[in-house]
């Protein structure tokens, strides 16, 4: 058995793991971030093949006051496009450009809902409120990406007028914490309305999230060369600085009272600090705390119960295609960033109970009666469509375009299904449904211009990323979260009840995505350079 010591190590390369070992690398700590894949960048990623560039994870980046701060920090110059947004219900499609964009959506739902103006005129007037606190909360750069110790005119002219509106603004954001689906019930009565407006969300999305969206349209940007691009210049910073990397290396335990870990290879390392920035359940099922404080023990024990007992949130299906066709003709139609919904009927139960009644009796029904499930599934869904060459056409072959067509899909149908030993039979049934849908609505060229598709499902990203259930953003979004939720806490929510390590990442603060992966991973690294400083003084 080898040993391997250092300052800080970080475990997981996705994005948060890279914040936080770019920025120790930065102060000059002997840090190693170990990631099991041979790539970093975890769900924000891009592959290529046969020179098509698709993004595995993040369709496009949201900047939310935080990722063009850091670049400005760490002096890293990505080139980047506006990743623009367009919306489309059956044959009607808008295209978001400005705040004016709102009316354009407002004027699209009653062209489809005739019959219910009052009530969407109402969401429109509650989106906006959103959007107006959407604009404070991100309205500065995130102090926690600037030099407060220097920066005076940040602290002075944008930081101290700023808290006072933030402040006011946390309480109402912080009102609107209950799942959208049951603040909409009393908004609007029309449910194809409703599952309009709120079925491309997760499950229980709280009502601020799911609502600030029409401002996250706006917000999103594409890097050059695909969201890959972040990831891979954060890994290069940290070699820059010193920092090591170590790929294809996973780690299977922790011994807390050592501060050792334990790879596949048997290999052990020691820290002084560890930053977990991977999936949370892990964490606790393989650590050991024997030698520990009883009170510590207890403590962590205690977390450990409540982190088992829940479950990651929605997971997603996505399907790749290679087409024969040229950008311009999907130009035409929408922005490369599209979310359509086929059917203004919506999903309605087809989602929520009669798919869990599905799972519930899974093993009493045939399978006849999943794929009709399935149909209605395919149908009424709203799907989230991608087209990389559209915002930069130099990711597909020329003449060509590669699309990503994706959709929130539930991990435990998927697993359910390869325990029953037909997944590989359920998946081009499942693909076969979304092309047809597809190409009998908005993108009519799909019929026979298809040169190769594949698809990636909940369990792909379980088995590739180490996400409990699939899960893209962390938490699933139920009562009782068992880590922070609430922005003005952000700071506490890289703490775990083990001495000297971290958390960091989509499941250490909860709604989460890329900027609060980002965030907490800053955060996780202040911490423990907070902590060598203590150290080094005592
Ligand atoms: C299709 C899709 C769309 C999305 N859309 C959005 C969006 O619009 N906006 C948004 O903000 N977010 C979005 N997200 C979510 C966002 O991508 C994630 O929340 C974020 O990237 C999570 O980053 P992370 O670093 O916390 O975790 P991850 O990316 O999961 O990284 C964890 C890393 O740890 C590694 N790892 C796991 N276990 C171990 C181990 N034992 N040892 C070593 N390494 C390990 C994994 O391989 C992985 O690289 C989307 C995600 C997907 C998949």
């Amino acid at each position: 058995m080898s040993e391997n010591t250092c300052n800080t190590i970080v475990v997981g390369g996705g994005i948060a793991g890279l914040t936080s070992a770019v920025y120790l690398s930065r102060a000059g700590q002997k840090v190693m971030l170990i990631e099991k894949n041979k790539e970093c960048g975890g769900l924000v990623n891009t592959f290529i093949r046969d020179g098509f560039h698709f993004d595995a994870g993040v369709r496009a980046l949201e900047d939310a006051g935080i990722i063009f701060p850091m670049l400005k920090d760490l002096g890293i110059e990505l080139e980047v496009v506006k990743s623009k947004v367009s919306l489309g219900i059956e044959n009607d499609i808008i295209h978001i450009e400005d705040l004016n964009s709102l009316t354009n959506y407002r004027d699209l739902l009653k062209k489809t809902f005739p019959e219910s103006e009052v009530e969407i005129d109402e969401v429109i007037k509650i989106i906006r409120t959103v959007m107006k606190h959407m604009d404070v909360l991100y309205g500065i750069e995130n102090p926690v990406f600037k030099d407060l110790r220097h920066d005076r005119e940040f602290i002075f002219k944008k930081l101290l007028p700023w808290l006072p509106r933030f402040i006011f603004t946390v309480g109402k954001i912080n009102r609107m914490n209950i799942p959208v689906e049951e603040y909409l019930t009393t908004v609007v009565k029309n449910t194809s309305l409703r599952d309009i407006i709120s079925q491309h969300f997760f499950k229980n999305t709280p009502t601020f999230f799911a609502l600030s969206y029409f401002s996250l349209y706006l917000d999103y940007f594409y890097p050059k060369g695909g969201v890959g691009k972040l990831p891979e210049a954060l890994k290069n910073k940290i070699s820059e600085w010193g920092g090591e990397i170590k790929s294809e290396t996973k780690i299977i335990e922790v011994m807390a009272d050592k501060c050792l870990l334990r790879d596949q290879n048997n290999i052990t390392y020691k820290y002084d600090n560890l930053i977990w920035a991977a999936d949370l359940k892990t964490l606790y099922k393989i650590t050991g705390t024997e030698g520990l404080l009883p009170k510590i023990k207890t403590v962590f024990d205690e977390s450990k119960n409540r982190m088992l007992k829940k479950r990651g949130g929605d997971s997603v299906f996505s399907l790749f295609l290679e087409v024969d066709e040229p950008l311009e003709s999907f130009r035409k139609i929408a922005n490369g960033h599209f979310f359509y919904t086929p059917s203004k009927i919506g999903l309605g139960e087809t989602h929520r109970d009669d798919l869990s009644q599905l799972l519930n009796n899974f093993y009493k029904i045939e399978k006849k009666q999943i794929l009709s499930w399935l149909d209605k599934f395919t149908l009424f869904n709203t799907y989230e469509i991608s087209i990389p060459g559209l915002k930069d056409p130099e990711l597909a072959p020329p003449g060509k375009t590669g699309l990503i067509i994706s959709f929130l899909a539930e991990y435990e149908l998927f697993n359910k299904i390869q325990n029953a030993g037909w997944l590989n039979e359920f998946i081009p049934e499942l693909e076969n449904r979304v092309l047809r849908v597809i190409s009998d609505s908005v993108y009519p060229m799909l019929k026979d211009k298809i040169i190769t598709h594949f698809s990636f499902t909940p369990l792909s990203i379980e088995s590739r990323i180490g996400s409990s259930e699939g899960a893209i953003t962390g938490w699933s979004f139920q009562k009782n979260m068992p880590v922070i939720n609430k922005i003005q806490n952000s700071d506490r929510s890289v703490l775990t009840p083990l001495p000297s390590i971290y958390q960091a990442g989509q499941w250490a603060y909860s709604p989460a995505g890329v900027p609060m992966s980002i965030l907490t991973g800053k955060l996780a690294a202040d911490r423990v350079l907070k902590q060598m400083k203590k150290f080094r003084k005592t």
